[in-house]
């Protein structure tokens, strides 16, 4: 069973249970769909949720700007 994981895997495995991640849900942003932007620091997931704000909801660069520090404060840290 085991023997059979890869050592890349485990790698992967190992990394994601040693560090945290940032989670901000778009509804949390004021937005009604399920998405949850992910990633290791603040950037990363402003980052996700510019890339998905953009994508999804039609918003410019500048708009993801203007609200910045509103997503900031709605980031959880799991
Ligand atoms: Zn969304």
């Amino acid at each position: 069973m085991g023997l059979n994981s890869s050592n890349e895997r485990v790698k992967q495995v190992l990394i994601v249970n040693l560090s945290i991640m940032k989670t901000l849900s778009c509804r949390d942003a004021g937005c009604t769909c399920d998405y949850d932007a992910k990633g290791e620091t603040e950037g990363d997931v402003l980052r996700d949720a510019a890339q998905h704000g953009m994508k999804e909801h039609e918003k410019k660069g500048n708009d993801m700007t203007q609200i910045r520090d509103n997503l900031k404060a709605s980031i959880r840290t799991s």
